[in-house]
């Protein structure tokens, strides 16, 4: 009776043994699980971001003018895009130092956000290259809209690079037009808007 008693216990013993491994394998593979959400959900919102100034990055802001153009009709309305181009850049680079120029695309993408106020996204899509998505937006609103981030340009000021230092930038905007009308359509009537502004002498507006 002794020996089956012990036998008995022995079972148990083993019992909780395997009960505890149960146990830390489960806390093992959820702590893992959660690790993995994190750096997943870390690693996709990375994605979308402009690492240099913290704003959308290309991918990002095309999906945007994409919600943007579907949302439109449906609205009634219209979508606007501004592209902005800022002017000279390479002398700044080349005068400055491309730290300089850095300093001077976050600064740039700080002043139109403060002037956007988060409301229409703004976003990066190559060197010193910017669009913004104006949801629900005639050309005549974005016009205002895109006067406002010249000026806002025109007003920046970097002292500790150099108190001379002006930056201007060029913008071209357009809106969609018809129903078919794809983002990449809106985006090329604002590059060739952009392009006109350049040719009409750079720091202005044209659609
Ligand atoms: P425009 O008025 O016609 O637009 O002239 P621009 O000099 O601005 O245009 P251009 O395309 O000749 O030069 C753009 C410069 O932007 C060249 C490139 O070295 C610089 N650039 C691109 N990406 C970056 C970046 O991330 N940082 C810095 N500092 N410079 C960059
Ligand atoms: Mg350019
Ligand atoms: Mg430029």
């Amino acid at each position: 009776r002794q020996e089956q008693v012990q036998a008995l216990e022995r079972v148990r013993h083993w019992q909780w043994l395997t009960i505890l491994l149960g146990a830390l394998l489960l806390a093992l593979l959820t702590s893992l699980a959660w690790r993995h959400g994190r750096t997943s959900r870390r690693l996709s919102r990375e994605s979308l971001i402009d690492p240099l100034t913290g704003i959308a990055n290309r991918a990002a802001i095309e999906a945007e003018a994409i919600r943007a153009l579907e949302r439109a009709p449906r609205k009634g309305g219209a979508m606007s895009l501004l592209m902005l181009d800022l002017d000279h850049f390479k002398a700044i680079n080349d005068r400055h130092g491309h730290a300089a120029g850095d300093r001077v695309l976050r600064a740039a993408a700080d002043a139109w956000h403060t002037v956007l106020r988060g409301r229409d996204p703004l976003g990066r899509i190559g060197g010193e290259e910017f669009v913004v998505v104006c949801a629900d937006t005639t050309l005549e609103q974005a016009l205002v809209v895109a006067e406002r981030l010249r000026e806002a340009t025109a007003a920046l000021l970097f002292d500790d690079v150099d108190p001379g230092l002006r930056v201007t930038v060029s913008i071209g905007v357009a809106q969609s037009q018809r129903s078919d009308d794809t983002h990449e359509d809106v985006l090329a009537r604002a590059d060739a808007a952009l392009y006109r502004a350049k040719q009409r002498g750079r720091n202005r507006v044209e659609h």
